[in-house]
């Protein structure tokens, strides 16, 4: 009997093979596998033809699979010391796993750790998790008494439903699950929270228990160091502890407050921002927040984008907050003619928009409702097309490798080849699209993943998205062609030929959104700024009272050279005021004793590496400049 084992290879077995069978056979540390595109148990049998792709811990689906299974390992656990809680749903997450119980009181940190000794034991047990198909009222009966399991099974269609055992205990699941229980080797209980059944508000309110699950111990060590260091450098504490940034229910959730310092990184950034942008050829515009719903009919949004958008009355008359700089753009284009001589137009805009997004989505600087993207929208021909995504990848590249963003995963997402109907504009504007984003890719020689199908329906895009020291992935650049807007809005240029042409249109943004973007820089550089961007910059210590005055001198010296200087002359002593500063990662520090107002010089402290000795005041702004100039990062 043939079985593919990749799109190359087909391998020969004797009828009845399993799926684990295939996996040793090809020596795979298998967790579940892939069977013509379904995700399936490795007692699965195969059958001639079958197309088999075998999942490790190493393949997203495989990780699901492995957390998943360990969900129903906690829910044995927690069934069995506890028999009176009833049973939700045990899903996998982005990481980890969770599974919700009905039961009153939440779960304390000693009861966590009573059922991950009572998981231990189940892992040790190595039971097998063993498929099982009924009849509903089967079902029904094996359920009995679990409220919740009878109302899923009820929702259920089918009139078969499938059951898992592992030793005693039983689970409605539709599966796959890994093996035995035993190749669990490493997990942990994270955290409980509240949350309602089928995340309905007016329903019970469930206890979720969160846990993550690893092949080897190591692996779990290494997660749970990098949770811990991931907490330390979470934006919203240290947007509270450095002042940069706060967000008030009561003012409205997901929308951010900027402090003068939050404000101070944001403003260098922007203004940095700007002169890149006009260096390369685009310029600034400046829309309005509101437009009339009329422009949103005609650039589909009222009706595509509706659920999303915030609407208000103006004299009668239905107005938008926008949700997207683009329509504004295409105003200022189309207001006179512009002949194929004008193209390249790059419109460029730090534009704020607002999005209604629901509030359990909300999350700190990173998800929000009202933000400033750094938006601007290219107009051009087709015969330029190349030369202007490459200006787009070179530019955003400059852009994120200057804030010290070295790692990226780039994503050409393009049409589903099967379903090209689905799509706004031509094949050739398709084709001609994608060609120019690959060969831009590859004449800077970066790799990239091919993501088919997951195009949006107006055109291809390509999404750089950062990777930081933890292995988190943020959303940075995006590139996005739209085939749909220019028909919408009818935008066209008149060619040499004097004939009217459609204009091509592209939107890009390369740090997405500043709430996003700093938010982001906030963790990577875990609060300590570099130079350039850090809202203080120097923080001036005279030891005693008598060395104010000298204190005063260089702060005034300072603060006309353009530094960001403050001026510590509170009455503590010198241990202290340095670890202060040392907590508000401020990067140079100015200790003055009488040796150096005497000899008129800075003893400098660098922040984590200490003393750096004695500098004449000249000197020492002579390096600061250069280091802000130069932007280094340290
Ligand atoms: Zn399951
Ligand atoms: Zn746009």
């Amino acid at each position: 009997m043939k079985v593919k084992i990749s799109a190359r290879e087909i391998r020969d077995y004797p009828s009845e093979v399993r799926v684990k069978e295939v996996a040793k056979d090809l020596g795979l540390r298998a967790v579940a596998a892939q069977v013509d595109g379904q995700i399936v148990d490795l007692d699965h049998r195969l059958e001639e033809g079958d197309g088999v792709r075998i999942l490790t811990f190493e393949d997203p689906e495989g990780k699901k699979v492995f957390w998943h299974s360990t969900s129903h390992i906690m829910a044995q656990a927690v069934r069995e010391l506890f028999p009176e809680v009833k049973l939700g749903i045990g899903p996998p997450i982005s990481q980890g796993f969770y599974y919700d119980f009905r039961r009153r009181a939440p779960f304390s940190e000693e009861e966590l750790g009573q059922i991950e000794k009572r998981m231990q034991e189940i892992v040790k047990a190595n039971l097998p998790f063993q498929r099982e198909e009924v009849s509903k009222e089967e079902a029904l009966m094996v359920f009995r008494g679990e409220d919740f399991k009878i109302q899923l099974i009820q929702e259920i269609e089918d009139e078969r439903v499938t059951l898992y055992r592992q030793g005693g205990y039983v689970d409605l699941c539709r599966g796959p699950h890994l093996p035995f229980t035993g190749m669990v080797k490493a997990f942990k209980l994270l955290s409980v929270a509240g949350a309602y059944w089928k995340g309905d508000e007016k329903g019970p309110v469930m206890q979720r228990i969160y846990g993550i699950s690893f092949p080897e111990q190591g692996d779990l060590e290494r997660y749970l160091k990098n949770l811990e260091e991931a907490k330390r450098r979470d934006h919203r504490r240290l947007g509270r502890e450095l002042d940069l940034f706060s967000i008030h229910e009561e003012a409205g959730a997901g929308l951010v407050y900027w402090h003068p310092k939050g404000a101070v990184i944001r403003n260098i950034i922007e203004d940095f921002w700007k002169a890149e942008h006009i260096k390369r050829g685009y310029q600034l515009v400046y829309i309005p927040h509101i437009a009339k719903a009329h422009l949103w009919r005609t650039s589909g949004h009222y009706d595509f984008y509706r659920e999303n958008m915030y609407f208000l009355p103006v004299e009668g008359e239905e107005y938008v907050l926008k949700p997207m700089n683009c329509p504004g753009h295409i105003i200022i284009y189309k207001s006179r003619k512009r002949s194929y001589r004008d193209l390249p137009i790059r419109y460029a805009e730090l534009g704020t928009v607002y999005r209604a997004e629901r509030s359990g989505v909300l999350h700190g600087m990173l998800r929000v409702r009202g933000f400033t993207q750094d938006d601007a929208h290219i107009f051009c021909r087709l015969d330029q097309l190349e030369e202007e995504i490459l200006g787009v990848i070179d530019l955003a590249q400059f852009m994120l490798q200057t804030f010290g963003y070295q790692d990226y995963q780039i994503d050409l997402s393009v049409r589903d080849p099967q379903h090209k109907e689905k799509y706004a504009g031509s094949d050739q504007d398709w084709q001609r699209a994608e060609e120019s984003l690959v060969s831009a890719l590859q004449k800077r020689g970066l790799d990239y993943r091919r993501a088919e199908g997951e195009a949006v329906f107006y055109g291809p895009k390509i999404d750089i998205k950062l990777l930081d020291a933890l292995g988190r992935t943020w959303q940075g650049s995006t590139i996005q062609f739209d085939f749909n807007l220019p028909q919408r809005f009818n935008i066209t240029y008149t060619d040499r030929d004097n004939s009217e042409k459609k204009v091509i249109m592209i939107h890009r943004a390369l740090l997405g959104a500043m709430e996003r973007f700093i938010g982001g820089l906030i963790e990577f550089y875990g609060g300590a700024f570099p130079l350039w961007l850090a809202p203080v910059q120097v923080v001036i210590m005279p030891i005693t009272d008598s060395e104010r005055d000298y204190g005063e001198l260089i702060r005034k010296r300072l603060f006309e050279e353009g530094i960001r200087v403050e001026l510590d002359d509170r009455n503590e002593k010198i241990g202290h005021k340095i670890r202060e500063a040392e907590l508000q990662k401020v990067p140079y520090m100015l200790i003055l004793g009488k040796r150096e107002t005497q000899g008129g010089t800075v003893a400098v402290r660098q922040r984590r590496k200490g003393d750096l000795g004695q500098l004449v005041l000249d000197s020492f702004c002579e390096r600061l400049k250069e280091e802000i100039e130069q932007k280094q990062i340290w």
